[in-house]
């Protein structure tokens, strides 16, 4: 396990020595230590990036030259999928298999803006045309600069995957603050970086709080660029920052994503989307499709069925075979989940099943399957993210009704529908405010597809050709072309 920072291609402790505690969330144990970054280390990480783009020539090499290097991240990841899925279990607590599909996936994420960033050098240039014939004019697409990246801890290497592989395919550098409760395999992308011969400077990963290396990213006046996933509230301060000094700023915020299943859905499908939906990294997901709706029809035997298979999920440490719950990534993401059940009961919804941590366990931070009933619209139950296995669910009666509960939410991450009627479930599609879209299924996602919300779910989109764009610039250059004198 790697402790220290990793800036201008060298290891480091923190500028003051500071140090901080990773604890094992299945066995509240402290397994290791790590740097905790410094203002003073965060700015010489970004001077360290600011002299790779600026003098070193990041950003002038072709994007097959890049792409060379984005491959071979790639595969240094896959090369070591095993090790690095045990570590983000030990980190973040999630089931090994899970860990394993979500390295896999990072591996994926470099390839293909590998080929995004070869695609750069096949149009370097669109022609614009003019209504005066003595100018040509055309645009050209540049790196934005330097990129500092803020990421949660849900998805450790995943999360830095989808902002450190578009910004250099694009030509940008980065500094990469990992979240302070899942630093361990941030630190290894560091190292395979390192050892695919990565330049000095072009990566730099600082370890530490948000509120001491996260802010100093955030004020840093060499950062040309935040890209951030994680809360609301933090979300904010990064575009109040982004505002003072007019960096280029992107969001993926939180959600309360809905699923609306009509009465001619197959029932058992529908149970196993739903459960993939909200339990799957023990529902600690934007996109978790905490709020179902289910057409009256059907509601009561869907809410059998799933009540059925939810007392059947295997809780345990995600290293044991067969676990498909793990514990939650933190004390104070259980204790935050936990009052939010509560604060559930207390405004009058009924716990159908879950709504406490397992009896058979008295260490880790593991909480049973909660589904809820009876849940008030009004209630922060049925408004807020609780970013656990909480899982709310109501009858409706008509489409327009299914529609207008879906969309009456200030998110507008992701949102589903399951319908065997085609027609049915594409206007319902149509009639949802969310950047994310799933017909008769939930959840599926891919690096190909754009990513990202409406509302307060955030600004811009990341993954595709659309997460490349979030590191760009356009260049309009233009040439008087006329023997005639101006
Ligand atoms: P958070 O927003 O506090 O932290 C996310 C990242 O921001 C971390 O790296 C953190 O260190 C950093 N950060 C915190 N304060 C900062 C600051 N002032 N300046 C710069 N960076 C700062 O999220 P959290 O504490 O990890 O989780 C709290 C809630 O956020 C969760 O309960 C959940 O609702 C939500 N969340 C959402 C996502 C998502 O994918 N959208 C992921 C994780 C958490």
């Amino acid at each position: 396990m790697r402790s220290e920072l990793y800036i201008d291609g060298k290891w480091m402790a923190a500028a003051n020595g500071g140090k901080f505690e990773v604890i094992n969330p299945a066995t509240e144990e402290v397994i290791h230590k790590i740097a905790a970054a410094t203002a003073e280390d965060v700015d010489v990480a970004v001077k360290a990036a600011r002299r790779a783009f600026d003098k070193d020539g990041w950003p002038k090499l072709s994007g097959a030259q890049r792409a060379k290097y984005l491959r071979a991240i790639a595969e240094g990841i896959r090369a070591r999928q095993a090790e690095i899925a045990r570590l983000e279990v030990l980190d973040n607590g999630k089931p090994f298999p899970e860990a394993e599909w979500d390295i896999a996936d990072a591996a994926g994420c470099f390839e293909f803006y590998a080929g995004l960033a070869e695609q750069i050098d096949d149009n370097p240039e669109e022609p614009i045309a003019l209504p005066d014939p003595r100018f040509t004019s055309k645009a050209v697409k540049e790196p934005i600069g330097v990129a500092g990246a803020i990421i949660p801890w849900n998805y450790p290497l995943l999360m830095a995957a989808w902002k450190v592989a578009p910004a250099l395919a694009a030509g940008c550098t980065v500094v990469l603050k990992p979240a302070e409760v899942t630093s361990l395999t941030a630190l290894e992308l560091a190292a395979i970086a390192d050892e695919a011969g990565l330049p000095p400077g072009v990566l730099n990963i600082v370890t530490g709080s948000g509120s001491v290396a996260g802010q100093a990213i955030i004020d840093h006046k060499g950062v040309d660029k935040l890209a951030f996933t994680g809360s609301g509230s933090v979300g904010s301060k990064i575009m109040a920052a982004a505002a003072r000094d007019i960096k280029r700023v992107s969001l993926e915020l939180g959600g309360k994503s809905p699923f609306a299943v009509f009465d001619d859905a197959d029932i058992d499908e529908a149970v196993e989307w739903i459960m993939f939906g909200i339990f799957w990294n023990q529902g600690q997901v934007c996109s978790a499709t905490s709020r179902v709706l289910v057409q009256e029809g059907i509601y009561d035997r869907l809410l059998a069925r799933l009540l059925e298979e939810t007392k059947k999920i295997k809780i345990g440490n995600g290293l044991e075979e067969g676990v498909l719950l793990g514990p939650l990534v933190s004390q104070r993401q259980h204790e935050q989940v936990l009052a939010a059940i509560e604060a559930a009961k207390a405004a009058g919804a009924t716990i159908a099943c879950g709504g406490k941590r397992p009896e058979s366990f008295d260490k880790g931070y593991y909480l049973e399957p909660t589904v809820l009933t009876d849940v008030p619209l009004e209630s922060d139950a049925w408004r807020e993210e609780i970013f656990g296995p909480v899982l709310c669910i109501r009858p409706f009666a008509t489409e327009e009704e299914a529609i207008e509960l879906a969309n009456d939410s200030r998110f507008g991450l992701a949102a589903a529908v399951m319908s065997k009627d085609d027609v049915r479930a594409e206007r319902v599609a149509a009639g949802f405010r969310a950047g994310i879209v799933w017909i008769n299924c939930s959840q599926p996602t891919f690096t190909e597809a754009p990513w990202g919300g409406y509302k307060e779910s955030g600004i811009g989109r990341e993954l595709g050709r659309w997460g490349l764009e979030n590191y760009l610039e356009t260049k309009q250059i233009t040439k008087y072309v006329s023997e005639d004198p101006w």
